[in-house]
């Protein structure tokens, strides 16, 4: 590259990229697109396995976004279009019946199911040498003209910008961030797992999602041979949980069969198909949104930048149409410093971001009613309004993205 803000802005080199999760090794691949060179350095020693479920929705935006920089076939590859997402109740069964074929129609992209480890193995492969593992950052040290990030192992890396995409406890945010408070408990534990199940007892394409008192249930296909499914207690149910199988991980099953063995068929036979060792809980934690996140050569992505609660779907979306936004803005800084592309970026996400955690918190708090009444109400609510003025405000909401393809373009 002759002309980028590597050169007339100060220090050459690479973009540090702190986190080889989903926003990381995407802004790899995105900067790459913009033909700006960067390297992920990754805390874990070696590639994840998938030990368990970890499913992902792959929304409209996201596939917009992986397009942006030529990704769609690869995403197609490993991942189940998605054509339909139902909602419904436990006692009082069918409430909302989503098409995402319309979605799709209206918008120019399918929606995708897709394996975690799958798309993370893509990702990696994608991305090829250009990720370190076994590369623990610890902080950095920002200079006029660039940024030296420092790992666990004693190294050092200089280059012009650092992007921490290093997660929910992201060690870039702590530190541009020193007074904040840790991400704080909101009372949600998902126990995701995954199992083989046939296509006659889980068709491919279907999202399901079941809510019952102060529980809910997720289930839809991965792939041809498995199943991924999610259950979710709050509060009171979610204290049960812990108190059935205090060691999470021995027992889990068995409580979670306490809770969900008498739920319509068929998530007693996925969790009872799944081991206790492939049962993964995950206690859900949340940040308030902060108005900067970037400094003059450090920035945050993905969930370091805004977690977002897994219940509107976006969180991993987020950080892919987060790693591509950060991209076009970078591009368009060739041949100055990247704080204004930076300041353009915070433009372009923060408000976006944070709107988009607003409803996900408010989606949870629906989620958690615990009185037969107040589930009443819910379920009577859905049935009249989640077919009609909930879909187009969410499709509103999740598609009002400031994507601009021919910007990344090299
Ligand atoms: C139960 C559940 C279901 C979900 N379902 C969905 C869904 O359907 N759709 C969706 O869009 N989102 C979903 N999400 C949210 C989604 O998982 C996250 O938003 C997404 O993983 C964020 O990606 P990330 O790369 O920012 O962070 P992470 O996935 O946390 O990756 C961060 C990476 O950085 C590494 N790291 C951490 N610290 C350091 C360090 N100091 N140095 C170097 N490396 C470091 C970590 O090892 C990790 O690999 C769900 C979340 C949960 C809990």
């Amino acid at each position: 590259m002759a002309d980028d803000f590597r050169d007339n802005g100060g220090a050459g080199g690479d973009v540090i990229v702190a986190g080889g999760g989903i926003a990381g090794l995407t802004t790899v691949l995105a900067l790459r697109a913009a033909g700006i060179p960067a390297k992920a350095y990754e805390r874990a020693p070696a590639l994840r396995t998938a030990a368990s479920g970890n499913g992902l929705v792959i929304w409209h935006n996201a596939v917009l976004a992986l397009r942006a920089i030529g990704l769609e076939k690869e995403l197609d590859a490993v991942g189940t279009e998605l054509r339909r997402y139902r909602f419904a109740s436990r006692p009082r069964g069918k409430l909302a019946d989503w098409s995402l074929t319309d979605g799709a129609r209206a918008y120019g992209a399918p929606a995708y199911t897709v394996a975690r480890p799958a798309l993370h193995r893509m990702l990696t492969e994608l991305v090829g040498d250009d990720l370190r593992l076994g590369a623990r950052c610890t902080g950095f040290t920002e200079t006029p003209d660039g940024v030296t990030a420092r790992f666990e192992d004693g190294s050092a890396v200089r280059g012009p910008l650092l992007v921490g995409a290093d997660g929910l406890r992201s060690t870039v945010r702590a530190q541009l961030m020193p007074y904040e408070p840790a991400p704080h408990r909101v009372g949600m534990t998902a126990c995701q797992g995954s199992a083989a199940l046939p296509h006659s007892a889980v068709p491919p394409g279907v999202f399901v999602n079941t809510f019952g008192e102060g529980t809910w249930f997720v289930y839809y296909r991965t792939d041809d041979d498995s199943v991924y499914w999610d259950a979710v207690l709050c509060d009171g149910p979610a204290r049960r949980l812990a108190e059935g199988a205090p060691h999470l991980g021995s027992g889990i099953r068995e409580a979670l069969l306490r809770e969900f063995g008498h739920w319509p068929s068929p998530v007693p036979e996925l969790i009872g198909a799944t081991e206790d060792s492939g049962i993964l809980p995950v206690d859900v934690v949340d940040r308030d949104p902060v108005p900067r996140w970037s400094t003059d050569r450090v920035t945050l992505v993905g969930d370091a930048a805004q977690p977002v609660t897994f219940n509107l779907g976006q969180g991993a979306n987020q950080a892919i149409e987060g790693a591509v936004v950060l991209a076009q803005c970078l591009a368009k800084a060739r041949g100055g410093p990247p704080a204004g592309a930076l300041a353009a970026y915070g433009q372009r996400r923060i408000a976006r971001t944070r709107k988009i955690a607003r409803r996900s918190r408010a989606n949870a708090a629906f989620s958690r009613f615990r009185s037969p009444l107040a589930c009443l109400l819910r379920d009577t609510f859905m049935r009249v309004a989640f077919d009609g003025p909930v879909y187009r405000a969410t499709y509103r909401l999740t598609m009002d993205t400031d994507l601009t393809p021919e910007d990344i373009r090299p």
